[in-house]
């Protein structure tokens, strides 16, 4: 690597000769403790002084040139800055008999008349003592800079609780400055009211214990209060003497002004689950129901204990229930807000028609924390839809009545009339015939008396009537049906019942629609009460009767256009009565037990 370099010239060795004669460097050269080699620019050693030569003669052989004597650990570097004018630092090791031993080197240039004409190389020994001391200096600057670049206020105090040492973000957080807090007791409390907590807490940490994270309040120089949490700990010195505290606050004030926020937002949005008509559920991962809106307890007669932890569907329809979580599921697996309709049972046994929108909520980690669920109840909606298919249905029915009921009705009269007239003047047997045909025409005439009805109210009549003495008028129309079918019929009536505002004639087919269906339901020695009674608003008109009673299914279906159990029937009947009581501002109720028998409510307004 030398035989490479630049060929110093004579001229210039000669001169560095001459120059580390003169007595200016012999001094300095000659008297510095630590081993120093001059070198020319080809690293061949011109002179050492006495540190250096005892280093030499621990060796073999005699070097003669420096890296002979030296291992860089970056050979590269010094031969590249040989020719600077700049102090190198570098770092290397000295070979001796006995072992290797590590050094810090400079390698100073020799300047003469402005030029570089060789170098001096000092070596340092960095014994282990050394390199200790350096240490724990280098672990003393890095301690001193992390403390004064820490965001919290670190503070010394001694055992009377006087401060000693601060760093700089206690000036940053508090506005005083160093100066003005040191060797003061604590004058960043609010009032003298803290004193006593200081010293609770200075008690505490002299008796060894620390204190953690204590969250109190500060006053800063221009009066701002701030919000503080205070770790105190005791120091100890070598022989495990405490001889100190050391507390770090940090300033807080952020942090409590956000959960002040939160807990704010909370009772907001907490007002408004409280308050909402739609019931609102909190739910967990874990499938437990954590909140449940008072709302509740009016849908559904619940309360959160009902709803069993790990099975949030517990009061779900069976027939809902697979649908239900499979939807759920797949809600938690997309994270997607869905929308899903189940029924739920009423606390009293009822199933309530739902729709719920279920939406996870998820933190910054994009996990679900918890689900919301808002649910509805859907059943004044339901009602709505079903009123609207009936009243659907009954456009078109009374459309097509409106048309069938003319066309029909002109060739039966004409049809009615020739039969009439065979029949009066046949012979027995076909008299029989003529008899059977008149009465399908008389069933004939009847439905569409009733399509008429349906398409076309008739033009209502509405005067004061005594409903006892309808009643009674209605009673001689079916007596002699219900004495032929072997059924009972008593009636009881209140005294003075007031008259009610109606049209006779529909009220009278409402009652005998009523109680021909009554009959039809008994059989023979059937029994049926009519009553009628007042009460402050409301004459309730009740039939009662014993026969084959209503399904819950059928119910239901109570008074829908056509619905009829009755191989002859034409299921308008009830239809047509509920209207013509809803027309009367009056209403009606079933209640019925199959094969016990059925009971009628009509309850009408009387001024
Ligand atoms: P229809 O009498 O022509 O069948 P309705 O509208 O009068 O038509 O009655 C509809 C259905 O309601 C009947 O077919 C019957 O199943 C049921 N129903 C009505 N009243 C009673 C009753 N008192 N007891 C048992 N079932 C009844
Ligand atoms: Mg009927």
């Amino acid at each position: 690597m030398y035989s490479n370099r630049k060929m110093t010239s004579q001229t210039q060795t000669h001169d560095l000769q001459q120059l580390l004669q003169s007595s200016m460097y012999q001094t300095l050269f000659e008297l510095n403790d630590d081993a120093i080699w001059a070198i020319d620019l080809e690293g061949m050693i011109i002179n050492v002084n006495k540190a250096g030569k005892s280093i030499m003669r621990k060796m073999k052989e005699h070097p003669v040139a420096l890296n002979e004597l030296i291992i860089f650990h970056d050979e590269e570097t010094f031969f590249n800055g040989m020719h600077l004018r700049d102090t190198q630092r570098l770092k290397g090791i000295i070979k001796s008999e006995s072992k290797d031993n590590m050094i810090d080197i400079s390698s100073i240039p020799i300047l003469y008349d402005g030029e570089v004409i060789g170098r001096f190389v000092q070596a340092k020994a960095v014994d282990d003592e050394i390199s200790q001391k350096n240490d724990s200096k280098v672990a003393n600057t890095y301690w001193e800079s992390f403390i004064n670049h820490s965001a919290d206020a670190i503070g010394l105090f001694d055992l009377d609780g006087n401060i000693i040492k601060l760093n700089q973000a206690t000036e940053d957080i508090f506005l005083y400055s160093r100066e003005e807090l040191i060797g003061s007791k604590v004058v960043t409390i609010p009032d003298e009211s803290y004193r006593k907590e200081v010293e609770f807490l200075q008690r505490k940490v002299k008796s060894g214990k620390s204190v953690v994270e204590y969250e109190t309040v500060r006053k800063r120089k221009d009066g701002k209060l701030i919000d503080v949490a205070i770790t105190y700990s005791p120091i100890y010195d070598e022989d495990g003497e405490m001889i100190g505290m050391a507390n770090i606050l940090r300033d807080i004030t952020e942090r409590k002004k956000s959960e002040l926020e939160l807990r704010e937002s909370e009772a907001k949005y907490r007002l408004i689950a409280e308050n909402t008509a739609d019931m609102i559920r909190v739910i967990t991962v874990d499938n437990e129901i954590i909140y449940i809106s008072p709302s509740h307890q009016m849908i559904l007669g619940k309360e959160v204990e009902d709803y069993p932890s790990g099975d949030v569907f517990a009061n779900v329809h069976p027939d809902d229930r697979e649908e239900l979580s499979t939807n759920y599921n797949e809600m938690l697996h997309k994270k997607q807000p869905i929308n899903i309709e189940f029924r739920e049972r009423h606390s009293n046994g009822n199933w309530i028609p739902l729709e719920a929108r279920c939406m996870p909520v998820l933190n910054k980690k994009n996990e679900i924390t918890s689900i919301v669920m808002v649910v509805r109840d859907l059943t004044e909606r339901k009602d709505t839809e079903e009123l609207l298919r009936n009243s659907d249905k009954l456009a078109v029915v009374g459309q097509l009545a409106a048309s069938i009921a003319h066309e029909i009705r002109n060739p039966l009269t004409s049809l009615k009339g020739f039969l009439q007239y065979f029949h009066s003047n046949g012979d027995e047997l076909s008299k029989n015939y003529y008899e059977l045909m008149l009465s399908e025409v008389d069933r004939i005439n009847m439905i569409v008396s009733e399509f008429l009805l349906l398409a076309k109210p008739q033009v209502s009549k509405f005067k004061e009537t005594q409903l006892d003495h309808m009643l009674t008028h209605v009673l001689t129309l079916i007596d002699s049906q219900a004495l032929m079918e072997g059924i009972e019929v008593n009636v009881d009536m209140d005294e003075d019942l007031p008259a009610i505002f109606c049209d006779e004639n529909q009220l009278k087919q409402v009652l005998l629609n009523y109680t021909k269906n009554a009959i039809e339901a008994c059989s023979y020695g059937g029994k049926i009460q009519i009553s009628l009674r007042k009460n402050q608003k409301h004459i309730h008109i009740i039939i009662e009767d014993n026969g084959c009673g209503i399904s819950e299914d059928d119910l239901d279906k109570i008074g829908t256009p056509f619905f009829t159990t009755k191989d002859n029937g034409t299921g308008l009947g009830l239809m047509i009565s509920k209207k013509i009581i809803s027309n009367h501002d009056g209403t009606v109720t079933f209640e019925s037990e199959i094969d016990k028998g059925t009971k009628v409510t009509i309850s009408l307004p009387y001024q």
